[in-house]
């Protein structure tokens, strides 16, 4: 429990994740007042950003998610300089693997957009995979016919980043709160007017909800309906196999399966399409017993593998696959969620945006007009198509 909470300041963010603390220091950075930010558990970066793979990639199929991807991959690479802070970055590509012909035709137009956007993605044979990914059995069902890779995507350390961020906040002089849960958004009339929290109300114009796959409750307490639903995706960590550091982010994009280096072992994941929404933080071991089937057939040397540890986490998923970022209808309301599996790579370059939408009157690093929030009452959606 940190110390007694302010009644009043100038933005309330709710929710320390990777978004939140990056709200949070971004708003810091250019002196936006007296900034509190709100975390329900303990500790900082527990939910999704604490669950999540690490993975950052410039691969999408969307322009807007290139680019975002773009400037945040900029500001990982120059994290341990301006936050002072060490977060194992490691280029060491991502390699999607492909089974069907009609995955190849949507990945070269994908390769295309990316190409004209300066993502020097490359296209690789079958030979070519199996030199660059020895460990992969390319003929276990569904075979793999193709496959690409782009060298500047790869890994960093999710709890360092949240760390450099909090610790950067802080020492501008964000009150930074743990234990403390909004249960509600209070607003008068058309506007915000702070959050109520069993530690007492806060009074702020400026409410940011950054609650990742627990977002929509909290905005229902303010009449919106956000389309954001909790979703469980599940990791398995093994104990070291003699991976080398460099080994690619293997996706076998037709399974959702992936693997990826873990201290000398192998992390992976492989997406339940049958998984139902819910706040569901137990392993479902059924599932690990189907990934781990699949995850061998693909990976033969997993069979030899020792079990570390594994955990079960949520996506925080939207109809479209993509974020909602920036104004709600409600005067003084902002939210940054529904990231749908690829949220901390966009960490950094979201928290960036927010202030720029509160700070200069809307978001100019990128174009973000597709991931307002009004795209839903327009029935205006552009979905993300490469997602895990
Ligand atoms: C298994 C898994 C693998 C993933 N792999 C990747 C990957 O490789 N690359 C990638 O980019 N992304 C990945 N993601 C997605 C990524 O983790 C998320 O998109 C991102 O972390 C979302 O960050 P956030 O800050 O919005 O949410 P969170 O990290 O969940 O933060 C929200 C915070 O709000 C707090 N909160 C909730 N309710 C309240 C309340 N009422 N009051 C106060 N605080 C509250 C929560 O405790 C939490 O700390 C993965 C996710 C999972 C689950």
């Amino acid at each position: 429990m940190s110390d007694s909470l302010p009644s009043t300041c100038d933005v309330v963010i709710i929710g320390g994740g990777v978004m939140g603390t990056s709200i949070a220091y971004h708003l810091a950075r250019r002196a936006a007042g007296r900034i509190v930010l709100l975390e329900k558990e303990q500790f900082f970066g527990q939910g999704a950003t604490g669950a999540c793979a690490g993975g950052i990639r410039h691969q999408f199929s969307t322009e807007v998610n290139i680019r975002l991807s773009t400037i945040s991959i900029q500001m990982l690479e120059r994290f341990p300089e301006e936050m002072e802070q060490e977060i194992d970055l490691n280029f060491c590509g991502y390699l999607f693997l492909l089974s069907s012909e009609q995955d190849v035709v949507t990945f070269r137009r994908n390769v295309e957009l990316q190409h004209r956007l300066g993502i020097e993605t490359e296209w690789l044979d079958r030979d070519e995979i199996a030199r660059r990914a020895p460990w992969l059995d390319l003929d276990a069902e569904p075979a793999i016919i193709a496959g690409t890779n782009y060298h500047r995507d790869g890994l960093a350390d999710p709890h360092s980043v949240v760390q450099g961020f909090v610790k950067q906040a802080r020492r501008l002089g964000v009150g930074l709160y743990t234990d403390t849960p909004v249960t509600a958004i209070l607003c008068r009339g058309e506007k915000v007017v702070g959050v109520e929290t069993p530690r007492g109300r806060i009074s702020a114009p400026v409410v940011v909800l950054a609650a990742g796959p627990w977002s929509a409750p909290i905005a229902a307490t303010a009449g919106i309906d956000l389309p954001v639903q909790p979703l469980r995706r599940q990791i398995v960590v093994t104990r070291p196999l003699g991976m080398p550091r460099d080994m690619p982010f293997l996706i076998d994009f037709a399974q959702s399966l992936y693997f990826h280096y873990e201290s000398g072992g192998i992390l992976t994941g492989m997406s339940n399409h049958n998984e139902t929404p819910g706040e569901k933080l137990d392993v479902d071991h059924a599932w690990t017993m189907v990934h781990l089937e699949h995850a061998m057939a693909r990976m033969p040397l997993l069979e030899q593998a020792e079990l570390l540890t594994e955990w079960a986490g949520l996506y925080e998923v939207t109809p479209d696959h993509q974020p909602i970022i920036g104004p709600l209808p409600v005067e003084g309301l902002y939210a940054c969620t529904g990231f749908s599996g690829h949220g901390f790579m966009q960490g950094p370059v979201c928290g960036l945006l927010i202030a720029e939408d509160i700070l200069d009157g809307g978001a100019h690093t990128v174009d973000i007009g597709e991931l307002r929030y009004d795209r839903f009452l327009e029935h205006r959606l552009a979905p993300e198509k490469n997602v895990v």
